[in-house]
């Protein structure tokens, strides 16, 4: 059932380009098709600044939803971005719409200096992570299931993610300390699932992927994996044919659970490449996040759940906004989210409906909203 990616690697980006460049990215689109879109590429070329990621999409400081701060317009970095820096894969930007600065797809990734507002219980590590880990890089939190942060770097930089503030340096699983994650699964054999998170685990190389998942699998009290990404979305042809191979030849059980929060991040690329883990006996979930002025309305998110289950994508989590330092612009009001589930629940087939959660430090699962 795996396709051969021979041809893969060539249209990728060439494909695209009759979508969307915008004049000054040529030179980038050109080093990308002549290099083969390698996803490695993908993120040495990713956007790492707000002004250039402004600069491309035709948007001047005025209107870039700064709140006409000038006092820290461009060229400078704003202050958020000095402690969470702006990455874009041009794979996404090619889906943002240039000169609309309200973007939902754009919202998600753009810094903007309302980051830097401090609000009333928004805090560092709001889900009570860093209490959690019992062993470097391990977070056991729930019942038979222990997440692995294998690595701090992402495909993208999600402006209201709560790992924003998590100090990976000290707390992923990273080289050595893989090993005492793996110890500590040894000592506790109650682990059926092992969830490899991070940051993003599809930014390591195969190798490296290979190594963790050979060494989960050696533990038989572990049945299942599940991997957490956005890599998929962000940068597909991250899901190659020899990635695929990887995770439908362990002995674990594999589950993907990526994380798509607007319609229209899912274009006929990500589709395609997501196809093929599906394709390769992989289920794929995904997870969202209720975003304000991203997918905060019953279309939205009723768009968004039709095109994934008809792409045998099967819609698991809307989470309420973790309330972590700098996000308070993202927050949707509980009462809101509820009335937009009512609606999705008449609107879309039962299995289409995601559960709407929020994360409570110390609770032994996600806390349904209600
Ligand atoms: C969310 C989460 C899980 C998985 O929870 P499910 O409800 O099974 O998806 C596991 N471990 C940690 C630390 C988590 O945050
Ligand atoms: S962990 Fe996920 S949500 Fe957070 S920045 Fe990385 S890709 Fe985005």
């Amino acid at each position: 059932m795996i396709r051969d990616e021979s041809t893969d690697q060539s249209d990728e980006i060439l494909a695209r380009r009759g979508e969307f460049v915008p004049p000054a990215l040529d030179g980038f689109a050109q080093e990308i098709s002549l290099s083969a879109a390698d996803w490695r590429v993908a993120m040495k070329v990713a956007i790492r600044s707000s002004s250039q990621l402004r600069s491309l999409l035709g948007l001047t400081p005025e209107n870039s939803g700064n709140g006409g701060d000038h006092s820290r317009e461009e060229p400078n970095l704003l202050p958020s971005e000095q402690d969470f820096p702006t990455f874009v894969p041009l794979e996404f930007l090619s889906r943002i719409r240039p000169g609309d600065p309200s973007d939902p797809l754009l919202r998600q990734v753009l810094p903007v200096s309302a980051e830097d507002l401090d609000s009333p219980g928004f805090t560092a590590d709001p889900v009570g992570d860093l209490k959690m880990m019992p062993a470097t890089g391990v977070l056991h939190k729930y019942e038979g299931r222990a997440l692995l942060i294998t690595t701090g770097a992402c495909g993208v930089h999600c402006r209201y993610c709560f790992r924003r503030e998590f100090p990976y340096t000290d707390a992923s699983a990273n080289g050595k300390s893989v090993e005492s994650a793996l110890a500590y699964l040894s000592e506790h054999e109650e682990i059926e699932e092992v969830l490899l998170s991070g940051g993003d685990p599809l930014t390591l190389v195969d190798e490296r992927l290979q190594s963790i998942v050979d060494g989960i699998a050696t533990h038989s009290h572990v049945k299942r994996l599940r991997v957490h990404t956005r890599m998929p979305i962000v940068i597909p042809q991250r899901v190659t044919s020899s990635l695929i191979k990887l995770f439908a030849e362990t002995r674990l059980v594999t589950w993907f659970v990526v994380h798509v929060n607007h319609p229209r991040e899912l274009d006929h690329h990500v589709l395609d490449h997501l196809g093929r883990l599906v394709d390769a006996g992989i289920p794929v979930l995904n997870q969202a996040v209720l975003l304000r002025g991203v997918n905060d309305s019953v279309e939205v998110l009723e768009e968004l759940c039709e095109k994934l289950i008809n792409h045998r994508i099967q819609p698991y989590y809307l989470h309420q906004l973790d309330r972590v330092r700098g996000a308070s612009h993202f927050e949707v009001s509980v009462d809101r989210g509820l009335q937009i589930m009512q609606a999705l629940r008449e609107r879309l087939p039962g299995y289409a409906v995601p559960k709407y959660v929020v994360e409570q430090a110390g609770e032994k699962s996600k806390t349904p909203v209600v």
